[in-house]
């Protein structure tokens, strides 16, 4: 990502209140001061966390800490000796600030913070221009700013394909969705072609990956050049493609699209100094004749690529009803929902949590598993939504803690220590009115100290009444049940709800964990929420580490226990039993 320039920043958002946060103008004190004044500044100005110090010259010195001031101050006698000196003689004044010129790039500037030890955190850091005293800028809103601008860099690894740089499946259905609701709007078609390439396993599997990824990437070229600029390109997975027709006509618009396309491809490709040739089966389907929203739409243009397959590969099949349709649609995920429960078809995994300094099981989160009777077993990714939407997650997630301190008890009757378990909570049930009773009840009723239970909230929670959050936050911590943010770093960017709400422990976002070796700024990321909990004593969990090298890293920047697949994936409670037992028998941790 481009490096900004804190000039270029303030100039460009010189309006905006936060950037008036990050850097803020306070008079500063100069050298010659004395103490008892520099106290009253303090005492006057509840909101300043630092005060620089500067010479006659209005050159900055240093900056004072407010918490290490008057804490010092506080002790007996400390008036006398201290009041009377002037500031720049007292060891008050850490002469070791950090002073940047405004030009300097804010990611340099978060990187020297966090290169010092993060003392500078709360208080901050000077800002000169031209060795002149501009403002005081605080840690907590620079660290605010890098990770708002890491999410923007988030938002295009969540939302375009890396190979190929197309769009991908989430991108892609989101403007599908727009583009099916203008239609409707303007009574016109939408056009879907869904693009398989016919025995690319072949090519990945004798040629190499490095080969395959070669000729995915040389595929999505020749399927933009052959489209529209306002048809879209999306690499759905593998080598599936699709490309979506606005505003067209009629069939034959696709038609043509189909021809161009199988046209286009019998022209060989040079991959790696080779000549190779590919053919594609596509399936098309229009909305509204066929289907009128997203996913039903790909499930019949999907339909109908299979029997473009069928029918020999190398050619295009149009969406007829009585096709198979291969995906199961959400109708039937959502009616198959509301009987899930009363079926018993809900499961409790369970991913334990290590402490690193001692390598002891710390605790485990319970996650729902959803056994299907025709599907399988399926995770949360395929169903939590559908139950968030539809309000079944509030009797869901209710089976959930039941079963979670029961299992906590059980595990206690087969020898094991009180293990803390952590039970995710969404948005819906927290608000629901009577969910603090629900939660003692349950506690009360499975016999579980109420220390033993964490719930895990997510921080899309704090956007919402703050009044009634920390109502209810307050009354969950005095009853004992810890709390927990998911998922942390990914969503609200303003942090002050940390000093308000009594939370536990933070658990920093896979998404921060991985990719370490393509995304260096993660390693900041991950050090300043560390040191962003340690100076507010909370709890850290690193989620998602899945290898030594993240791992190390982990351990590097603070971070006090990890979840994830390098210690073990989430599994049913009897497995996990077995393997804290065995685990326990070793009195140092092992991976
Ligand atoms: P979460 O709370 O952030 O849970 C962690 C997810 O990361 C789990 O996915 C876990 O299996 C996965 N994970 C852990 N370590 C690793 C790793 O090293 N690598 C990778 N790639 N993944 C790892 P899972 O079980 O599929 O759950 C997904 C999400 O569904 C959860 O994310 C949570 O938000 C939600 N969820 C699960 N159970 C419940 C529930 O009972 N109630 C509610 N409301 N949400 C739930
Ligand atoms: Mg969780
Ligand atoms: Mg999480």
């Amino acid at each position: 990502m481009k490096k900004l320039s804190m000039q270029a920043y303030l100039a460009k958002n010189n309006e905006n209140p936060t950037v008036m946060t990050l850097l803020k103008f306070i008079p500063p004190v100069e050298d010659c001061m004395l103490c008892l004044t520099v106290l009253e500044l303090f005492q006057e100005n509840s909101d300043i966390f630092a005060l620089p110090v500067v010479n006659s010259g209005n050159i900055p010195l240093g900056i004072v800490d407010r918490k290490a001031f008057i804490e010092n101050f506080i002790k007996p006698f400390s008036k006398e000796i201290f009041g009377k000196k002037k500031i720049s003689d007292t060891h008050f004044m850490n002469k070791s600030s950090i002073i940047v010129d405004k030009g300097a790039a804010i990611d340099d500037v978060a990187r020297i913070i966090i290169d010092a030890g993060m003392q500078h955190m709360v208080s901050g850091f000077i800002a000169t221009d031209n060795e002149q005293y501009i403002g005081v800028a605080n840690g907590l809103d620079l660290l605010n700013e890098i990770t708002q601008r890491k999410q923007a860099n988030l938002f295009y690894l969540a939302h375009y394909d890396q190979l190929t740089k197309l769009p991908n499946r989430l991108l892609f259905l989101d403007r599908l969705d727009m583009a099916i609701a203008e239609s409707h709007r303007q009574k016109t078609q939408v056009g879907l072609l869904f693009v398989d390439l016919d025995n690319f396993k072949h090519f990945n599997d004798s040629m190499g990956h490095g080969f395959g990824d070669k000729v995915l990437m040389a595929v999505a070229a020749r399927l933009t050049s052959c489209s529209r600029e306002s048809d879209t390109v999306a690499r759905l997975s593998g080598d599936e493609f699709t490309i979506m027709q606005e505003k067209t006509n009629c069939q034959d618009d696709m038609n043509i699209l189909c021809d161009r396309i199988l046209e286009s491809m019998k022209q060989p490709f040079q991959i790696m100094g080779r000549e190779v040739f590919i053919t594609a089966s596509i399936g098309t389907a229009i909305c509204p004749n066929d289907d009128s929203e997203s996913t039903g739409l790909l499930a019949k243009a999907d339909a109908a690529m299979y029997e473009a397959k069928r029918s020999g590969r190398n050619t295009y099949r149009h969406y007829v009803p009585g096709m198979n349709l291969y995906s199961l649609d959400r109708m039937t995920l959502e009616t198959d929902l509301r009987m899930a429960l009363e079926r018993n078809e809900f499961e409790l995994f369970y991913q334990p949590q290590v402490e690193l300094s001692t390598g002891k099981i710390v605790g485990n989160e319970a996650l729902v598993r959803w056994r299907h009777p025709k599907r399988g077993l399926l995770s949360p990714i395929h169903f939590i939504e559908i139950t968030e939407e539809t309000g079944l997650i509030v009797p869901i997630g209710k089976w959930v803690l039941e079963q979670a301190c029961r299992q906590h008890m059980i595990w206690i009757e087969n020898g094991l220590e009180p293990m803390p378990v952590s039970v995710n909570i969404s948005a819906m049930q927290f608000y629901q009115t009577e969910f603090c009773e629900m939660v003692r009840s349950i506690i009360i009723d499975s016999g579980m100290q109420p220390i033993y239970l964490e719930l895990e909230l997510t921080e899309s929670l704090f956007m919402y009444d703050v009044d009634i959050v920390l109502k209810t936050l307050d009354e969950l911590h005095k009853f004992g049940v810890k709390l927990a943010i998911d998922d942390f770093g990914t969503g609200y960017s303003n942090l002050s709800y940390l000093k308000r709400f009594p939370i536990d422990r933070l658990k920093i976002d896979q998404s921060f964990i991985r990719h370490l070796e393509r995304e260096p700024v993660n390693i900041d990321i991950v050090r300043a929420i560390a040191a962003l909990g340690k100076s507010m004593s909370l709890e850290l969990v690193a989620e998602g580490v899945e290898t030594d090298s993240e791992l190390a890293m982990v351990q590097s920047s603070g971070c006090g226990s990890v979840q994830g697949y390098l210690y073990s994936k989430p599994l049913p409670a009897d497995q996990l039993e077995s393997w804290v037992k065995e685990r326990n028998l070793n009195s140092v941790f092992e991976i």
